[in-house]
């Protein structure tokens, strides 16, 4: 590592898309910004791999809100993103499409809510009042979120952080179909009987208001970001895995490596778990209490990913995303029983990299426990330590893989002859890329019951040290990207962040 000094205003330590966002705002402001990533490759989740010239997202598969109406659009146009970015948008007459095993109807979700009501009203006609009221409850409680709309302000309305997503449906209407197509999106927040309203709010509705998909591999945003961090003069550190936190006298001095090299900084930014932040940072200032409250929060479930390579010219390119549940009830599939696996599944059409009306590939994520796969804990492989685990291993994915292969072929009968070959992830892939204890997919549950304690702050008792990413606020590219936001703004200033946005969106 060659470093043009060893001490800047701000280490970043994680290059996911929190990471990556934080720092390009602050190098915007005219910081020196220093981001430390472990992997190979920058961007977390964000990260592709190509296997037979055909490029694979590991944790992105499409993205809402990124029309010129909407937040997370102004939200990159002010970074300086948006005019590279490639994005394809996705089908507005069904980008996600809810089925079931014991049902031939398809059930679509539109984009725009006067379309999402229109089709969903010709599925449920009885239902017209339960519909309108939901797209009406969606809006209401989105509105509500200052944040969300680049406001400043407080939560207008502190009872949506303890309504439960499920009681909801289940008081919106007696019609158990409508309530599972509702919530038939729900791998995108992993949803069980803890989910907040908030949060299927606010996943669910950004896609609705509009969906894309990017070209060439979601690491494209992250690779734009690096490029500005660069320019305005920072670095980013690729291959460095930060060890400890080096608190001195109540403030955060340095980050030491792994090689042993210290890095000295004013501020210090972790976009990574936060429990895995406290156990680097050793210092009275964190309170034990604080500790343990952090350390008791459950994770989400992780995933088994199922990569599929496809024969030329065999599979149509719809441009659409599947859901799949092999029973009526979306709201305990995390719970499933290992011989029932898979409980569900969601599948995501590649976008053919040439002009092409077949796709070449695609991607199944279904849920899988990390207990599933403990027997191999103690394996560790990534890129840059690669192991192949052992044959025991190798045949455990690929029974999964056929099972989600059979199940797959319940809607679509003719995906085995449409295959060339396949590739898999399991929680242990998701563990060693991103550095979790257990490869969980969204970090920290947000649990109704327990609104304000799974909230966790970006500020801790270490006054220059703050947290983003995933486990504040919310996940995915929205949710993470405005946790940047917060955390940036308690640097900078929000309200000045704000205006800077609002201003580079004028006109
Ligand atoms: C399978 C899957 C599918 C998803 N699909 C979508 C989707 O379609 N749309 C969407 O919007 N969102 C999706 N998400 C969610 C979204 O990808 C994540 O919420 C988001 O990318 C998380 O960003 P983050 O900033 O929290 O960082 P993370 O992605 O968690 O990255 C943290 C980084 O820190 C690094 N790190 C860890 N420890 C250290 C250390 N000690 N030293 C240095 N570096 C370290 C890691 O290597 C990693 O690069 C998906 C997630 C998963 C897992």
């Amino acid at each position: 590592m060659q470093l043009s000094k060893n001490k800047f205003d701000v280490v970043i330590i994680g290059s996911g898309l929190g990471g990556m966002v934080c720092g390009t705002i602050l190098s915007k402001e005219g910081k020196r910004v220093c981001i430390i990533e472990k992997n190979e490759q920058i961007g977390g989740s964000l990260q592709t791999f190509k296997r037979e010239g055909v490029t694979f997202d590991t944790g992105v598969h499409y993205i809402g809100g990124l029309s010129k109406e909407n937040s997370l659009y102004k939200i990159f146009n002010y970074l300086g993103i948006m005019q590279r970015l490639e994005t394809v948008r996705m089908d507005e007459e069904g980008f996600d499409v809810v089925m079931f095993k014991s049902d031939a109807e398809e059930y679509n979700y539109l984009m725009g809510y006067e379309n999402f009501e229109r089709i969903l009203v010709t599925k449920f006609p009885e239902e017209k009042t339960a519909i309108e009221t939901y797209c009406k409850d969606m809006k209401r409680i989105c509105g509500s979120i200052p944040l969300y709309n680049l406001r400043e302000g407080e939560l207008e309305d502190m009872e949506i952080l303890s309504t439960s997503a499920k009681d909801y449906f289940e008081k919106l209407t007696t019609n158990k179909k409508l309530q599972n197509v509702l919530a038939g999106t729900n791998l995108l927040y992993a949803g069980t009987e803890k989910t907040p309203l908030y949060v299927h709010a606010l996943v669910v509705n950004s896609y609705i208001e509009s969906a894309y998909k990017i070209k060439n591999g979601g690491d494209q945003i992250v690779k734009l970001m690096a490029r500005i961090i660069k320019e305005n003069g920072g670095e980013i550190l690729r291959k460095h895995e930060v060890k400890s936190i080096d608190v001195e006298s109540g403030n955060a001095k340095s980050v030491t490596l792994s090689t042993g090299e210290r890095i000295e900084a004013e501020l210090f930014i972790s976009n990574i778990h936060p429990a895995k932040t406290l156990a680097m940072a050793e210092t009275d200032a964190i309170r034990p209490a604080y500790r343990n409250r952090i350390n008791s929060l459950e994770n989400s479930i992780s995933t088994f990913v199922l990569y599929l390579i496809l024969k030329p010219n065999t599979y149509p390119f719809r441009n659409r995303n599947y859901y799949y549940f092999n029973e009526e009830n979306v709201w305990n599939c995390t719970d499933y029983k290992p011989e029932n696996f898979p409980s569900m599944y969601a599948l995501f059409e590649e976008v053919p990299e040439k002009q092409n009306e077949f796709t070449e590939a695609m991607t199944v994520m279904t849920y899988m426990r990390f207990e599933e796969v403990k027997k191999w804990k103690d394996s560790f492989n990534t890129t840059l330590e690669e192991s192949n685990r052992n044959q025991e291993y190798q045949e455990f994915k690929k029974q999964k893989a056929e099972k989600l292969l059979d199940t797959i072929a319940i809607k679509f009968p003719n995906i085995r002859k449409c295959v060339q070959s396949y590739y898999t992830s399991s929680p242990l892939s998701y563990r060693d890329y991103m550095g979790t204890d257990d490869g969980n997919m969204y970090g920290i549950v947000k649990d109704f019951n327990e609104p304000v304690k799974t909230m966790i702050s970006v500020k801790t008792k270490v006054p220059n040290l703050l947290l983003t990413g995933q486990n504040i606020n919310l996940h995915g590219v929205l949710g993470v990207t405005e946790s940047a936001l917060v955390t940036c703004g308690a640097i900078i200033g929000k309200e000045y962040l704000l205006n800077k946005i609002l201003e580079a969106n004028k006109n």
